[in-house]
């Protein structure tokens, strides 16, 4: 691994890790005109199976960010929810809280670094954050 010092000085925002944390406040500080910069310690993608959904009003909220227009990717918001014995109906709410956005993590991550870099965002893997020269200060 190594450090990556260039023009450090001149950014608003270093992100350390480009998981899906990461990535989206790159996307969104970017979107918003903050010069962003993420190091990710790892060279590559990490290719191991991991989430494969998002649930709640995050799916909503990275569909409201237009993360999925032309992906064929679209936020379900079922009007039931069965979990074992239990059921509920909720079609009948219509603040319904059910939603679901089926997707692997590495495909979220995939669209949430496009988004990023489309922004001017910059991500550095196989980097860690450059040590601070006078770490007192
Ligand atoms: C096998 C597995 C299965 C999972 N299944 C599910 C699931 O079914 N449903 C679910 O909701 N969640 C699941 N998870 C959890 C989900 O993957 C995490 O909640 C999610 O990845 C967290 O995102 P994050 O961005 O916070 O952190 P991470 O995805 O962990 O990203 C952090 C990044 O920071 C990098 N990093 C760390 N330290 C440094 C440093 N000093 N310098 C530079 N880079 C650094 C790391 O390399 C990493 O890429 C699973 C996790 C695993 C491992």
């Amino acid at each position: 691994m190594r450090s990556h010092t260039t023009d450090s000085m001149q950014l608003e925002v270093a992100i350390v890790g480009a998981g899906p944390v990461g990535l989206l406040l790159a996307g969104d500080l970017a979107a918003a005109g903050t010069r962003t910069v993420v190091w990710e310690s790892s060279p590559a993608p990490s290719a191991m199976p991991k989430a494969n959904g998002i649930v709640g009003h995050a799916a909503v909220e990275l569909e409201q960010r237009g993360l999925l227009s032309g992906t064929g990717l679209a936020v379900l918001s079922p009007s039931r929810f069965a979990f074992g014995p239990l059921s509920l109906d909720l079609g009948s709410d219509a603040n319904n809280p059910l939603h679901i956005l089926p997707i692997p993590q590495r495909r979220l991550e995939e669209l949430l670094e496009a988004r990023a870099v489309a922004h001017g965002a910059r991500i550095y893997r196989g980097h860690t954050p450059p040590r601070p020269d006078h770490p007192g200060r």
